[in-house]
């Protein structure tokens, strides 16, 4: 198909056939997987997808791309989604889903945030992202890579950098550095917070100043007596707390307050 890549669309294609092959078999599809593919595009990924499984989903917001779609493949192996991927509702796929995708980047954070709102739905998500964004998504506390992203993805998934991806894999090839990255929801929670939405919050405040104390941060929601009774030094900053400690101050939160 003859197609101008549109920036608005995030529109970097994978044309590197070994990286392609790679990042495939990372993936391992099997014949009866539930799979979903974000932003298909001209078929990179979908066409050595499509011939390991039975069926596969897209979802896909540019409406030539579609319409190459619907004559290119077969209907009963694919599934077109025309739709915002923000706005897609991944529960009418079914129960347990795997998602794919190499995500446009300009809403590649958005999109990890809509996709941890399902985590219960999904087996596990493999995706092409800036290797910067992959970096944060894995960082370790008191890295400068760490931050709120890393917080409250590690929170819910166990995450695997796979593999670095340069800018001459994809046509137009992008001003930066991709990374591939795994992406597998806990069936339990390592560490559980009582009130989510409250741990959200909370790692909001902390990292909204990064620079600033957690004494700082956090002042209107934990006091002195807060920080005594979690035994942390309120003088420390929030990308030096672990998950961990964000979750018990977020449930000595619910319990107290
Ligand atoms: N998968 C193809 C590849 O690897 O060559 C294309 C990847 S390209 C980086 C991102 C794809 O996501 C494009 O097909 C683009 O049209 C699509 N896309 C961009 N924004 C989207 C959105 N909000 N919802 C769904 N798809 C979107």
């Amino acid at each position: 198909m003859k197609h101008i890549a549109k920036k608005k669309f995030g529109q970097n294609f994978l044309i590197d056939q070994s990286i392609i092959q790679s990042l495939i078999n990372a993936i391992r599809p099997q014949a009866e997987d539930l799979m979903v593919e974000i932003g298909p595009g001209l078929g990179a990924m979908t066409q050595p997808l499509l011939k390991q499984l039975n069926h596969l989903h897209v979802v896909e917001i540019d409406r030539d791309i579609i319409q190459w779609m619907q004559g290119f493949y077969p209907a009963q192996k694919i599934t077109i989604h025309n739709s915002d991927v923000l706005k897609f509702d991944f529960g009418t796929i079914g129960e347990r889903i795997r998602v794919v995708g190499n995500l446009p980047y300009n809403i590649s954070s958005p999109i990890l945030f809509k996709l941890l709102e399902n985590t219960a739905q999904i087996i596990d998500m493999h995706f092409m992202l800036q290797k910067e964004v992959v970096e944060r998504m894995v960082a370790e506390p008191s890295s400068p890579e760490y931050g709120r992203l890393s917080v409250m993805l590690q929170y819910r998934l166990q995450m695997e950098y796979l593999v670095t991806v340069p800018p001459e894999a994809f046509d137009p090839a992008p001003k930066v550095e991709s990374a591939f990255v795994r992406c597998v929801p806990y069936a339990t929670l390592p560490c559980p917070a009582k009130d989510e939405a409250l741990f959200a919050k909370v790692v909001s405040a902390a990292f909204g100043q990064r620079r600033k104390t957690l004494r700082n941060t956090l002042k209107g929601l934990l006091d002195d007596a807060g920080f005594t009774a979690l035994n942390i030094d309120s003088q420390r900053r929030a990308e030096n707390l672990g998950v961990t400690e964000f979750v018990a101050i977020s449930n000595y939160l619910t319990d107290n307050v």
